[in-house]
């Protein structure tokens, strides 16, 4: 017997690439489900002031812009519910997708699970955080008002966020393993005017400690080799990503660092499983290339779906 669909097409994942997928597939008659294991919104849900998508002149808060997104694709039909997919396999011309226990048949899907930030590894990082370390200068930040904190990394998330927290903290250090920053040049600029930021530059954290909270950061000059200590109370990490695909693994070809491969139809190696925004292998990942995904994968699976019938 023919096993049938639940759904048309599955999206793992609810940032903006997702959510787009799922306004393009809902709008386009698919019945779609979107899954999504934290917030919606994905990375922009967290960031203060989204300022380079276009039609927000004075920028837009992420959660704003989030559940905007939310809205306009629940209003043509799209179904979200919260969930972590694991699991992907085929069955016969379906795909079988297996989320928190639940097992459920989708013509096509689109993988837009993004990626979650690295932690450094460096001894006190795991033990402290939510207790001074931090991943997130939109939710941790307001707690340290008049304190000094350090920021790790030299990309555009550390450069932003170390300028977001000048909002509450006295002083913010951003601690670089180089001696040039990797963020675009508007904010260097932002960062090297501020005040209140101090950049150690060819630096290395190298330790965290603290007993209830972080106290500091042992920290090591890269050149000189010359280690000394740094009263701060909290630490955010800001180093890179990996992306979510665990779940993928053997089902479609990703790359050394486990990004999805796609072609410029958002194709996977796998027939029927696309896949959209900072999950997969690409140049720039922002909001406006993750909407811009969004949309060509749902495309493509719905050109995808038509040819099955
Ligand atoms: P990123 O560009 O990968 O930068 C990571 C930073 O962490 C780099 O400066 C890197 O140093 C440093 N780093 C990595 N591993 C390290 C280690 N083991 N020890 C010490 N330092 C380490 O990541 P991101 O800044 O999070 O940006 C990710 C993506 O999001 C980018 O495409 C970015 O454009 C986008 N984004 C954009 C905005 C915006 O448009 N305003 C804001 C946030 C994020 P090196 O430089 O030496 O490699």
């Amino acid at each position: 017997m023919m096993n049938s669909a639940d759904y048309d097409l599955i999206i793992a994942g609810g940032g903006p690439a997702g959510l787009t997928a799922g306004l393009y597939a809902a709008r386009g008659m698919l019945k779609t489900l979107l899954i999504e294991r934290m917030i919606l919104g994905g990375q922009a849900a967290s960031t203060f002031l989204v300022e380079n998508y276009p039609g927000f002149p004075e920028g837009i808060p992420g959660p704003e812009l989030s559940q905007a997104m939310e809205k306009q694709a629940k209003n043509f039909g799209l179904i979200i519910e919260s969930g972590e997919v694991s699991a992907l396999r085929p069955v016969g011309n379906l795909w079988e997708i297996e989320a928190t226990g639940r097992k459920i048949l989708a013509k096509a899907a689109i993988v837009a699970s993004g990626v979650e930030s690295n932690k450094l590894g460096v001894p006190g990082e795991e033990e402290l955080k939510g207790r001074g370390v931090s991943y997130c200068a939109t939710c941790d930040g307001p707690f340290f008002r008049d304190q000094e904190i350090g920021v790790i990394g030299g990309g555009d998330s550390a450069v932003d966020e170390a300028l977001y927290l000048t909002r509450f903290a006295k002083k913010v250090y951003i601690i670089h393993r180089r001696n040039a920053l990797r963020a675009e040049k508007i904010l260097q600029d932002r960062a090297f005017k501020n005040p209140k930021i101090e950049i150690l530059w060819d630096t290395v954290v190298t330790k965290v400690y603290g007993k209830d909270g972080v106290d500091g950061l042992e920290i090591k000059n890269a050149k000189t080799q010359g280690i000394r200590d740094l009263k701060v109370s909290g630490a955010f990490f800001y180093v890179g990503w990996s992306p979510l695909t665990g779940f993928l693994k053997g089902m479609v070809d990703l790359d050394s660092a486990g990004y999805v491969l796609t072609d410029e139809n958002m194709a996977t190696s796998a027939k029927g499983i696309f896949a959209a925004g900072d999950v997969r292998q690409k140049i720039l990942r922002q909001v406006a290339t993750a909407v811009g995904d969004g949309a060509i994968a749902a495309f493509s699976a719905e050109k995808y779906i038509e040819s099955l019938t």
